[in-house]
């Protein structure tokens, strides 16, 4: 290649023009594999949690960029077109990302001929004249703007499955900015209760923290709440009368728990076999090497934290695509018989209602499934066992979710 300096100003001008272009179709290029390693979860293979996960940490993207790619993937398997358009550069990557929350069966072919060519700017003001957000109310504290759509928190859209983004959420995200290398600013926007619990605290914690300042509060309550988390996770404290697992109980001792959370560091332990491991804190569960359910001891030396995506894909290593994918079917028929029952109980009994265990237990996956804590779930069902809510998924189901959600 010769150096530019010595190329006349006609062919710098072609060649800058042709390698727009090939970045232009490389970008869509990049769209298209993602969507294909997407639909194959090869990123768990590769130690990472979630198909943002792998494009930062390796493809080498920056949050924003893992981000914008990661929604143009989801959305271009709906609207194929939309690489037509990157690939034309008719419509740019952040483009189609500021776009992707609000694409339709209707709207899509009008909404796409009206955004091509337009700059940032200028597609935030056609979204605004579509979709058009109502006034900002007026508030006591009205300290946090919204920032715009594209300086999405690297914190959201991290999740590695599911359907296609909903909606933007007109309330802002959340964002931590640093400010120094010892500051950082935090933004979000607080519910009413949030606020009027804020200045119950501020009121009882006056002595403690004179001047009010919330940063110094929240820490306050940050730091008690890790304290009490740490506590109920790894059962120190309280010196507990020593139980003994039944032969053949799922349950970890409190001890292994406590072992395998602290050897592993609270991060998924998943190593690829390059030896790379999986960087997930999140949704961590303790889990056999060798399966419990082939015999695997609850040892600390069997069990070790994953995240649930390298839980779900070694589940699909061991046991096979058919059986977990036959889990999720009878989990979702469960719920769906606990959800279909008639809302007053109008018939009798059933004639074979099945034994009181089962209820509770089914009641109970139902509600992890909707999104509970399991030892919420559990402390619910056994304040309605002391109760005596009659033992029928249906009722106690109901039951369950006044008692946890008042
Ligand atoms: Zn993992």
């Amino acid at each position: 290649m010769r150096a530019l300096s010595s190329v006349s100003d006609r062919e710098l001008r072609e060649r800058l023009t042709a390698a727009v272009s090939a970045e232009r179709m490389a970008a869509a290029d990049v769209i298209y594999h993602l969507v294909e390693l997407d639909r194959r979860q090869l990123y768990r293979e590769d130690a990472c949690s979630s198909l943002y996960a792998y494009c930062v940490e390796r493809l080498g993207y920056s949050e924003d960029g893992a981000t914008k790619r990661m929604r143009v993937a989801r959305i271009s398997q709906q609207f194929p077109q939309i690489l037509d358009e990157l690939a034309s550069g008719a419509i740019h990557l952040t483009g189609l990302f500021l776009l992707s929350g609000h694409l339709t069966e209707e709207n899509v072919d009008r909404l796409l001929a009206e955004a091509r060519g337009k700059s940032k700017r200028q597609l935030e003001e056609l979204l605004a004249r579509w979709f058009p957000k109502p006034d900002v109310a007026a508030t006591i504290t009205p300290s946090v703007p919204e920032p715009a759509q594209a300086e999405l928190s690297t914190m959201s859209g991290a999740g590695s499955s599911g359907p296609p983004p909903a909606p933007p959420v007109p309330a802002a995200r959340a964002r931590v900015e640093p400010l120094s290398a010892t500051t950082f600013r935090v933004e979000f926007t607080a519910s009413a209760a949030l606020r009027d619990k804020l200045e119950h605290a501020r009121n009882l914690l006056s002595h403690a923290v004179p001047s009010g300042d919330l940063a110094a509060l929240i820490e306050r309550a940050i730091d008690e709440l890790i304290a009490v988390e740490t506590k109920r996770r790894s059962g120190t404290g309280k010196p507990r009368k020593h139980r003994q697992t039944k032969p053949g109980s799922r349950h970890v001792p409190v001890e292994v728990q406590r072992a395998v959370r602290e050897r592993d560091e609270d991060q998924c332990a998943f190593v690829d076999a390059e030896g790379r491991r999986c960087s997930e804190k999140r949704f961590l569960t303790i889990e056999h090497l060798e399966p419990f359910a082939l015999g695997g001891p609850t040892t600390v030396e069997n069990c070790c934290l994953l995240c649930s995506s390298h839980n779900a894909y070694r589940a699909r290593q061991v046991f096979g695509e058919e059986h977990v994918a036959r889990k999720v079917e009878e989990a979702r028929a469960d719920r769906d018989a606990a959800a279909a029952e008639p809302a007053e109980p109008t018939e009798p009994a059933a004639p074979a209602a099945p034994p009181e265990r089962d209820a509770f237990q089914k009641v109970q996956y139902a509600l992890v499934h909707m999104g509970f804590k399991a030892t919420q779930a559990k402390r619910a069902l056994e304040e309605l066992r002391r109760r005596g809510v009659e033992p029928q998924p249906a009722p106690l189901l109901r039951a369950a979710i006044t008692v946890l959600m008042p």
